[in-house]
């Protein structure tokens, strides 16, 4: 019997879960990482806590205090949570694309939400992320958590999923694949496993195929959370402190169209229930354990559940919308023939 005092006990420690029908024709084994069984349901969790915890630590964030951060995605959600669960206030800057449903969730923590125009250049001052700096500047006792730039987001993966897959796979891991987001899971992760292994771990990276981080145009894509775009109006744009390219040795490139089709593949092949950018992740994970050997092991991490895309990747209307949907079966499908 394991007693938790607190749900934050529960983060990490997820399971590592073999691709049994997906991977089926490679050659090397391939292991998933659910990162949808933390608490708030996904990878951000571990980066929220770890956060946090350096913050209460530095003294930066202290009792009565109040976490601010500008994200529509899984930090906000992983900082409320943590805000609900610690007595803290939680302020979260979304842009205005951000879906009711995820506001909704960031509301049910208690979490203060302030919506902000969408699709402007960094610069902007109404860019969620100034906007969060500025909430974050103005609010007594406000810490802004800042996860693009704030180091303590990849050290929680060097010091937990890192070594969690090290020892889950008894150190035989020689494969790591992963998105890239803000970095942090790749920069920890990957960073990890190569020190671990005397430099033989491979990492991954699983781009969009218009990212700029694998050498895109930097034109947007659907899959959401991963790779980096530019914005239309400003000529350039950096990448975030989190992230540390030297630890990824090459990239696979993914289009929209393959994201989707193996995400689906995934819930109806695996029963795993994922997001977007865990479809980018496996695509890039089988084309990489096709060209290895039994001898391999491929380990690709899934970031969150597919629930909060059911009306997107799971929706047919959406990928009929968007011009999805008919090479995803190649028959025709049961709206069609009615
Ligand atoms: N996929 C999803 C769904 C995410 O929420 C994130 C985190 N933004 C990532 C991938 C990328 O992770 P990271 O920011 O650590 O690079």
């Amino acid at each position: 019997m394991t007693l938790h005092e607190s749900l934050l006990d529960t983060v990490g420690n997820t399971p590592l879960v073999r691709l049994t029908r997906i991977a089926s024709g490679v050659p090397a084994p391939v292991y998933a990482k659910v990162e949808f069984f933390n608490p708030a349901s996904s990878v951000k969790d571990r980066a929220a806590l770890g956060m946090v915890l350096a913050a209460e630590k530095s003294g930066a964030l202290a009792p009565g205090g109040v976490i601010v951060e500008g994200t529509s995605g899984n930090t906000g959600m992983a900082l409320a949570m943590i805000a609900a669960q610690r007595g803290y206030g939680s302020i979260v800057v979304v842009p205005d694309r951000t879906s009711p449903e995820k506001i909704k969730t960031l509301r049910a923590y208690g979490a203060e939400v302030v919506v902000t125009t969408g699709a402007l250049p960094r610069e902007h001052p109404e860019h969620v992320r100034n906007v969060a700096a500025r909430l974050a500047e103005r609010t007594p006792g406000a810490w802004y958590a800042n996860q693009y730039d704030n180091p303590a987001n990849p050290e929680a993966h060097r010091t937990t999923t890192g070594p969690e897959i090290w020892a889950e796979t008894g150190g035989r891991v020689t494969h790591f694949v992963v998105g890239v987001g803000t970095g942090g899971t790749v920069t920890g992760t990957g960073g990890f496993l190569k020190e671990a292994s005397g430099g033989l771990v491979q990492v991954i990276g699983a781009d969009p195929l218009t990212s700029t981080y694998s050498g895109g145009d930097g034109s947007p894509y659907y899959v959401e959370s991963i790779g980096h775009y530019l914005h239309p109006q400003t000529a350039e744009d950096e990448y975030p402190e989190s992230y540390d390219p030297s630890v990824v040795d090459r990239f696979e490139r993914i289009g929209d169209r393959e994201s989707i089709t193996v995400v689906r593949r995934l819930a109806r092949e695996e029963g795993i229930l994922a997001g977007g950018s865990a479809g980018t992740a496996v695509a890039a994970a089988l084309r990489v354990a096709a060209t290895l050997t039994p001898d391999d092991l491929v380990v690709v991490l899934l970031p969150d559940s597919g629930r909060g895309y059911l009306s997107k990747y799971f929706d047919d209307e959406w990928l009929r919308r968007f011009g999805f949907l008919e090479d995803l079966t190649g028959r025709p499908t049961v709206a069609d023939v009615l």
